[in-house]
């Protein structure tokens, strides 16, 4: 399976907190192992700890690391980066290879990104060449590149299960689900 960890750049406690939430859940979402945020704002860390709790899985959440060591560090163990920025090369021709790799960090940034990162990545990769939203850029990349549909994973050791339903909320809570394979 592909590790795919997900590297947070320029996040701004004071602006950011909603959409920096946002790439973290929906990495999680979609099959990433964990985020790397490279600022410091431990309320997000803890936020998307305590959903992973109740949601299930093993996703990881990095508080305030220094994006250079992280992409040093990944490369010098064989991983392979790609960086999300509307300047790149569009997402359909960069697939095949993006594929390719067993381990694969997602960079996304919040401001301005440091002219060092798009040397530092193997590639620069647009969702489209228009700008849009790191959340969006990040779904539509994982979707593509997934080996498996990643709207249909199961997470582990969730709390909490939600039971697809035409109209209504129907969740299933840790305690009924092990009731009812108790009782089937
Ligand atoms: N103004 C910033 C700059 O010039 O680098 C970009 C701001 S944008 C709202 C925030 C992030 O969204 C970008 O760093 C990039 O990761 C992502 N993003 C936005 N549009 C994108 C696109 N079309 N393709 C890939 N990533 C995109």
């Amino acid at each position: 399976m592909k590790e795919i960890v997900v590297l947070r750049l320029g996040h701004r406690p004071e602006r950011d907190k909603r959409i920096t939430t946002h790439v973290g859940l929906t990495a999680r979402a979609l099959g990433a192992s964990g985020m790397l945020l490279a600022s410091d704002d431990q309320k997000i860390t803890d936020n998307i700890k305590e959903m992973t709790g109740r949601w299930g899985g093993d996703f990881f959440v990095e508080n305030n690391v220094s994006m250079t060591k992280e992409i040093r560090n990944w490369k010098e163990n064989g991983g392979k980066v790609c960086h999300l920025s509307m300047y790149g090369i569009n997402l359909p021709d960069a697939v095949p290879e993006l594929k390719k790799h067993d381990k694969l960090m997602i960079i996304v940034g919040a401001e301005k990104v440091p002219g060092e990162i798009y040397e530092l990545a193997d590639w620069n990769v647009a969702v489209g060449n228009q700008p849009h939203s790191e959340v969006a850029a990040l779904a539509i990349t994982m979707d593509r590149i997934a080996e498996s549909d990643p709207l249909t994973a199961v997470f582990e050791n969730a709390e909490l299960t939600v039971v697809p339903t035409a109209k209504g909320k129907n969740v299933i809570h840790d305690n009924e689900l092990k009731e009812k394979n108790r009782t089937e």
